[in-house]
Parts: C-alpha cells; sequence; structure tokens
C-alpha cells in the first residue's frame, strides 16, 4: 500500500477513535464475554456486553491490534450501546454489507464516523480488520 494510499485510508476519525477509544475497558461484575481475533494482521478484540432483556445496556472492550481495528471497535461500542441485540445484529449484517463495497445506508448505526470506514472496502487486506469488532457483536448468538 503506498504511502497516498494510506493517507487516504487512515482519516482523522480513524485516528481519534484509535487514540481515544470509546468504551474501552472491563467490567468488574460479571458480563457476557466474547473474544475474537484477525490472525492475518494480529489483532484481538474482548468484547463485554452487559444486556438487560434484549437491550445493551453497556459495553466494554479490551485488545490490541492495527488502528482500523481498534476504531473499529471503538465506533462499534458507541453504535450498539443502548440498543436491542437485534439493532445491533443488523449493524453488523450492514457493516459486512458496507466492507463489500455496496450502499449502505449509514444511518442504521445512529452515528456518522462510522462512515470513515467505508474506504477500507477498497483495500481487501483490511477488510478483516474492520469487521473484527462486528463478527464478535455476531456471536452474541450464540450465547
Ligand atoms: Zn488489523
Amino acid at each position: 500500500m503506498s504511502q497516498y494510499d494510506l493517507d487516504a485510508l487512515y482519516r482523522q476519525v480513524i485516528l481519534d477513535h484509535y487514540k481515544h477509544p470509546r468504551n474501552r475497558g472491563q467490567f468488574e461484575e460479571d458480563a457476557m464475554s466474547i473474544e475474537m481475533n484477525n490472525p492475518t494482521c494480529g489483532d484481538r478484540i474482548h468484547l463485554q456486553l452487559k444486556l438487560d432483556g434484549d437491550i445493551i445496556e453497556d459495553v466494554r472492550f479490551t485488545g490490541e491490534g492495527c488502528s482500523i481495528s481498534m476504531a473499529s471497535a471503538s465506533m462499534m461500542t458507541q453504535a450498539i450501546k443502548g440498543k436491542k441485540v437485534e439493532e445491533a445484529l443488523k449493524m453488523a449484517q450492514e457493516f459486512s454489507r458496507m466492507m463489500l463495497g455496496e450502499d449502505v445506508d449509514i444511518t442504521v448505526f445512529g452515528m456518522d464516523d462510522i462512515e470513515a470506514l467505508k474506504g477500507v472496502a477498497n483495500f481487501p487486506a483490511r477488510i478483516k480488520c474492520a469487521t473484527l469488532a462486528w463478527k464478535a457483536v455476531e456471536k452474541v448468538k450464540d450465547k
């Protein structure tokens, strides 16, 4: 990837989430716990969710990896917090579609920042970095 491409990719909003991740940390009390990793890049995420019925009352994540994986995780936690599990799963589905380069109605996420990751669809090697956090959300179905 050329420097030019990187510059286009690593937009300001991505770096902001990477440097100042939202909802980063761990709950001290019991919470639903999901781990995912992306071996091709070395990204790891540990997602914790607190559910109240079918509402995602609160969410935290820890992990390490490239700026895209961590920024995507930060954005994801903001997007799903306070939402229904069903809505979060719909978002995960839409995010995957966005990474396939399909046209997605960004309002489904309830936040604009996620649009900054749209360009990742043009870099196939990085798509798994961006989708890692959302793959973790999809695991809620198996819990
Ligand atoms: Zn990565």
